[in-house]
């Protein structure tokens, strides 16, 4: 194997503005920018990776920006030197230098791997096992509003070709039957929906609002409450299937699911999880436990659109449930590449590495560089 060494790391800082004016979710939290880290890894013989890393605000899980360049800051001086490609040995590497903190290690993992693809000419979704042939859809998100504007903004996005909506609730248990009756009002053969509380909700406050539902409502229910064991204090008295986001963060937790069976499938958030290195393993977990994945971002941009693309490409169908368009949700565009949304479905690119070219314009200089 020839000879690869990362020689330095640049830090770049964007502000991708939320394109639909005020994204709100439960808990009066409120979203009109997401603060994006974007790195390159450029190694010794000129080849760069790109890799980004965009949490939902400071208030979504646990991870803000300024944390994830700050961690950066902490792991990146550690890397230089070592072989990109070894992307196991590069997370211990990460893990050696901070404990947790796994959204800052998400670009700089997803960089290596953009490195990988290009310094053997193959995209990345054929290094993480190799691509399926699904054209997979893409999920819509819905969030927490008016029920009849959330109906006309699902119906919306079913006119651009979306069978798939994320559905957003979580405060009131009438106002939230109501949303999820208005948002599944239209649903079509063949539509899928996730209802998402983000957390939002009590043990009492979910079981009211399940009884107010009309019956026959066709949906999955995701990350009703903000703990553990009110996730699984609610399972033991519904039959509705429940799917884990914010609580399925990291390895440990991947396993609790099954050990306590407390979910039909988990949201697999690329930054959430640490990158593809660790999502690649959360994969093949839910794969081996029969759960549905939702490949997803906290939110980002192209980049991180791309990553969610590569990933999802290796999902077995009959476990993919969707993958997240999160360019969708910001104003920004931060890189081109071979992504087009064609009647609601995505494929991944034949280009090596994740397939895309940074707007280096938009990118703007570097805030940190290390070497
Ligand atoms: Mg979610």
């Amino acid at each position: 194997m020839s000879e690869l060494k990362i020689e330095k790391i640049d830090v770049f800082k964007v502000d991708l503005p939320y394109r639909g004016g005020v994204y709100r979710l439960s808990g009066g939290r409120e979203y009109r920018s997401f603060d994006a880290t974007i790195v390159r890894i450029t190694t010794q013989n000129g080849l760069e990776g790109w890799g980004e890393s965009t949490p939902f605000g400071s208030t979504y899980i646990a991870s803000h920006a300024l944390g994830v360049r700050a961690g950066i800051a902490e792991i990146a001086p550690g890397l230089i030197g070592l072989d990109p490609r070894r992307v196991d040995r590069i997370n211990d590497a990460m893990d050696q230098a901070l404990v947790g903190h796994l959204h800052a290690k998400t670009a700089l993992d997803v960089a290596c791997w953009d490195l990988f693809g290009k310094s053997v000419g193959l995209p990345v979704c054929e290094l993480l096992g190799g691509r399926t042939d699904v054209e997979m859809p893409v999920i819509s998100s819905i969030y927490m509003g008016d029920p009849d504007d959330m109906r006309r903004r699902v119906a919306e996005h079913r006119q651009l070709g979306y069978i798939a909506h994320s559905v957003k609730i979580g405060d009131e248990p009438a106002v939230d039957a109501a949303r999820i009756a208005a948002s599944l009002a239209d649903k079509r053969p063949g539509e899928f929906f996730i209802v998402d509380a983000n957390g939002g909700m009590t043990v009492e406050t979910a079981l009211r609002m399940l009884r107010l539902l009309p019956a026959g409502l066709d949906f999955v229910l995701e990350a009703p409450c903000a703990t553990w064991r009110e996730c699984m204090s609610l399972r033991r008295r519904t039959d509705v299937p429940i799917i884990f986001d914010e609580l399925a963060t990291d390895d440990a937790a991947i396993a609790q699911l099954l050990g306590d069976d407390a979910a039909e499938g988990i949201g697999l958030k690329i930054s959430k999880n640490g990158g593809l290195t660790r999502g690649r393993r959360h994969r093949d977990i839910s794969v081996a436990a029969g759960y549905t994945v939702s490949v997803q971002e906290t939110t980002g941009s192209d980049i991180a659109f791309a990553a969610i693309v590569h990933l999802g490409q290796t999902v077995p169908e009959k476990n993919l449930r969707c993958v997240l368009e999160c360019r969708d949700i910001v104003a920004i565009k931060t890189a081109d590449g071979d992504f087009a949304v064609r009647d609601g479905r995505v494929t991944a690119p034949a280009a090596p590495g994740l397939g895309i070219t940074p707007r280096l314009e938009v990118l703007g200089e570097p805030v940190a560089s290390y070497f």
